[in-house]
């Protein structure tokens, strides 16, 4: 662990997120905790979820009792992007993508020590953040009555130790709903504060009454950072905590699992206990410098400068900033997503990605920058993330490639649109902007929502949805039947995917890789590196290999092994990620390995996967199906995709 200096050193011009993150890591390390890296911002084999969108959701196996190669204690900084937030973007705490850092405990230490690692953490100057203790105000679990359980007065008594040892004398109340907390604000010397199940119960179903049985849940302790700034009344007669006016900002959250709950609805204590961490890198950085507006964290600063420079306008302008904002935003999402193989497209993660882009070019209209300046923009980005995620500046080529050729079209787009928006006056019709000028929908309910104007979004969606259908070429009917199903299905598409990957190198060459890859359960999608566009015979070849394989009938098999022994076997790595030192491989075949044919020599394909898989290759042939590509197409430059289905 290298030294970085005191934190105050940097103070005048702020803490830097690299500095905190790298802090953050270094202090759970130095508590026994193994680092693990990022996964990728798509995650690989979830049909049910566009993007990661926090820490903990790569790690809901393991918090569900799956074994965990790194070991009990693990931390990590994690990349995450919430799609749902786009609309939200504009204020001084909300970003679409940001990064989570997160420690966990799989049923190793628990509320005792974790949360005074935390405080220690944020307090320390030492190891930590050095945050002043008298700015940090916690919440903690009232209890819920519905379902008989109790406030969580364990992490009260905790809290109140850890205060004391700073000379605070941090008293309890309990306040129950949000509401609550409103209508009765807070005294002074208050500092620990319960809240009802909605905000300090953690399960995947949400109150302990909404919980199915056999589900894990538990209460969880946030940490706010006060920022002193006055209480907004427009949110409630009253500050407090969970107060949304910005006055208090949630920096970190730590969730107990702790209970299981019981066929006859109450809850009983699990055997396993585990603990989960996370903390918005950017939201601590704004901590360390006592300013609550996470744009003014250094990440940001050469992208705000360029934008500065081309609209000559400044941040701080009343008119700009939440333009600012957004394209600021907009950018470094669009830079890792880019960066991660994902490309503008209609559906799915590359409409989201179409989306951010379309936007930050509207608000860089309003700013009056009239020519191009996204890629100018984005470019900051991979010098800011160059320690953490060199993969962004590796790939600025094609961020930059792909963000003018996306600007250059929708800059006509918009410009013909509004022209046509502009004539409707208060009669916008959205339908026949999206038609005619291929005008976004979501676009002009943004326009009119600005404009105090109200569409009727239900008649214009049953319009479009018309309008779709009549113009569909048998497109995939997304995600239809029985759940146990799909999952199923999509695990064989996995499978398959493995085994097309390998059967592109051996007909295309051995410097095919992967470029990004989506799988459903009705289909799985690649996009490989590969100058050309592939012959029928190419394909015919393609097809052959994979069936032979799913005909051979090999066993798949999981192994963890250091990642270096990994390397030297060849295995090939999963797209936009990267590796920690042990790591979860897969090999298809050999069918029978012997000593002196050992294991991994004769395997039809190696890669480093977190899984999962079928166990054997036949299970892809039920019922007579096959191997078919269904379409091979350009992506992008020198990438191509194919789709291709078992049927
Ligand atoms: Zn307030
Ligand atoms: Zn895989």
């Amino acid at each position: 662990m290298t030294p970085i200096g005191k934190l105050e050193d940097s103070r005048s011009n702020g803490a830097r997120v690299s500095d905190v993150r790298k802090r953050y890591l270094d202090f759970f390390a130095k508590r026994g905790h193994t680092i693990i890296p990022s996964a990728p911002i798509v995650p690989e084999n979830d049909p049910t979820t566009l993007f990661t969108s926090s820490g903990m959701q790569p790690l809901v196996p393991y918090l569900l009792g799956q074994e965990h190669p790194e070991g009990v204690r693990l931390a990590d900084s994690q990349m995450s992007f919430r799609a749902e937030d786009i609309e939200e973007i504009g204020d001084n705490r909300h970003t679409t993508f940001f990064e989570m850092l997160g420690n966990w405990s799989l049923g190793d230490y628990f509320k005792n020590k974790q949360l005074p690692w935390v405080f220690e953490f944020l307090t320390s100057k030492e190891e930590g953040l050095g945050l002043d203790p008298k700015n940090l105000y916690v919440t903690v679990f009232a209890g819920d009555e519905a379902s008989g359980m109790s406030e969580d007065t364990e992490a009260v008594g905790i809290w109140q130790e850890l205060f004391k040892a700073k000379g605070i004398d941090a008293a309890f109340a309990k306040i129950g709903s949000e509401a609550a907390g409103y209508e009765r604000g807070m005294q002074e010397v208050e500092r620990i504060f319960a809240y009802d199940a909605k905000k300090n119960w953690w399960s995947r179903a949400g109150v302990p009454s909404k919980m199915p049985a056999g589900e894990p849940g538990g209460p969880d302790s946030e940490v706010f950072y006060d920022f002193g700034l006055p209480h907004d009344p427009k949110f409630g007669a009253h500050c407090h905590p969970n107060c949304d006016c910005g006055r208090f900002i949630e920096i970190g959250n730590s969730v107990f699992m702790q209970f299981i709950k019981k066929e006859d609805g109450t809850f009983g204590e699990l055997p396993k206990k585990n603990v989960d961490f996370g903390g918005g890198l950017e939201r601590l950085t704004a901590a360390t410098r006592n300013n609550p507006d996470v744009f003014l964290v250094d990440v940001f600063d050469a992208a705000r400068q360029s934008l500065t420079r081309r609209s000559g306008k400044e941040y701080t302008d009343a008119e700009a900033t939440r333009s600012f904002r957004i394209i600021l935003d907009h950018m470094r999402a669009a830079s890792f997503m880019l960066a991660s193989g994902i490309t503008p497209g209609n559906s799915e993660q590359p409409y989201v990605l179409r989306r951010l882009i379309r936007r930050s070019i509207r608000e860089a209209d309003k700013l009056g920058i009239k020519e191009a300046v996204l890629a100018e923009v984005a470019e900051g980005y991979g010098a800011a993330y160059a320690d953490q995620y060199p993969f962004v500046a590796e790939n600025a080529a094609f961020i930059r490639e792909q963000l003018e050729k996306e600007e250059a079209q929708f800059r006509k787009t918009l410009a013909h649109g509004m022209r046509e928006l502009e004539k409707m006056g208060q009669e916008i019709d959205a339908f026949t902007l999206f038609t005619t000028y291929g005008f976004p929908v979501e676009l002009t309910e943004e326009i009119a929502k600005e404009r105090g104007i109200t569409l009727d979004m239900t008649a214009v969606h049953a319009k479009m949805k018309e309008h779709q259908e009549k113009s569909r070429a048998g497109a995939a009917q997304k995600f239809a039947g029985g759940l146990a199903d799909h999952q199923a299905a999509t695990i064989r598409y996995h499978t398959a995917h493995h085994l097309l990957l390998k059967a592109l190198q051996k007909v295309l060459g051995p410097d095919v890789h992967q470029r990004g890859s989506n799988i459903t359960s009705e289909r799985l999608r690649i996009d490989f590196s590969s100058p050309a566009k592939m012959t029928d015979e190419q394909k015919a070849e393609v097809e052959k290999i994979v069936n032979d394989a799913i005909d051979a009938a090999l066993p798949v098999t999981r192994t963890v092994m250091a990642k270096e022994d990994a390397e030297k076997l060849g295995a090939e790595h999963e797209f936009g990620a990267s590796y920690p030192e042990q790591v979860s491989v897969y090999s298809v075949g050999p069918k029978e390995a012997s000593e002196a044919d050992p294991k991994f020599a004769q395997a039809f394909s190696i890669e480093f996967c977190g899984g999962p898989h079928v166990a054997n290759t036949s299970e892809l042939g039920e019922e007579g199906k096959r191997f078919k590509i269904q379409k091979e197409e350009a992506s992008s430059s020198g990438v191509r995709r194919i789709k291709a289905v078992l049927q």
